[in-house]
């Protein structure tokens, strides 16, 4: 049986563009299970990244709760925000958001440096992930001396530096090739089952749900449907 890391409970999402409101999350009740890899999915405006964004803490609900390891983050002010994603969460991007200047280990090294690692400790463990992602050889190259497949490596490397509780990664594929896509969710799956971390991933890709242990379908703003492909299992709320 495995514990609820994040509950979501009638989370609500209103966007005011002048007179108009858009409703891009309209009332989601969810909880998402530690070392589960949980599967938003839904087409393009359905709310999947307006929904990842709010349980990461990047946003802030119009209304309802969104708990964290007991922890009220609709509640917390900025500072506290980015404490709590300091400690816990870990993103993975469509567009990878490496920093152009700096090479693959230094990216990789980021989380570590606002925690105040100090470098030799930061360097050996950013050699370690840039080993386990497979580019120890691509180790001092800047992001555009690189393949989408390996920048986007280099962000799952430095996703899960801190070993974060939970990972979000919001169309992590979306700029890859169908090969280079599988690689990618081969690794980053692999990564966080081996530690038991929670993987949280948006996709509008029906095929890269094979790699969910619940699909959660997002339509309209709401869940139209849950798929636990663990249930049979023994497995319990
Ligand atoms: P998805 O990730 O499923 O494509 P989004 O969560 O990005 O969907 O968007 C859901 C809805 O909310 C869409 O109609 C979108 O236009 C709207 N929306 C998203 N972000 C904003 C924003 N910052 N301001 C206004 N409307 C937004
Ligand atoms: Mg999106």
């Amino acid at each position: 049986m495995s514990r609820s890391v994040i509950r979501i409970k009638d989370v609500k999402k209103i966007y005011q563009m002048g007179s108009e409101q858009i409703q891009a999350v309209s009332g989601i009740s969810l909880n998402i299970r530690q070392g589960e890899v949980c599967c938003l999915l839904g087409k393009s405006g359905s709310g999947k990244s307006t929904l990842l964004n709010l349980i990461a803490g990047l946003e802030k609900p119009s209304s309802g709760a969104i708990i964290f390891n007991k922890k009220h983050i609709e509640r917390m002010n900025e500072d506290q925000l980015a404490d709590f994603r300091q400690k816990y969460v870990g993103f993975v991007f469509q567009s990878y958001n490496l920093l152009p200047t700096l090479t693959a280990m230094e990216n990789v090294t980021l989380p570590l440096i606002f925690k105040n690692v100090p470098l030799q400790e930061r360097n050996e463990r950013a050699m370690e992930m840039l080993k386990a992602v497979g580019l120890e050889d691509r180790a001092h190259h800047k992001p555009h001396e690189m393949s989408g497949g390996q920048q986007q490596r280099v962000s799952i490397a430095r996703a899960f530096i801190n070993s974060p509780q939970v990972v979000f990664a919001d169309e992590p594929t979306g700029n890859l090739d169908t090969r280079t896509t599988y690689e990618m969710m081969d690794l980053i799956t692999a990564l966080a089952k081996k530690n038991n971390q929670t993987l949280v991933i948006v996709t509008h890709d029906l095929e890269l749900s094979d790699y969910a242990d619940r699909i959660v379908m997002l339509s309209d703003g709401k869940v139209e449907r849950i798929e636990d492909k663990t249930q049979g299992e023994g497995e319990k709320e």
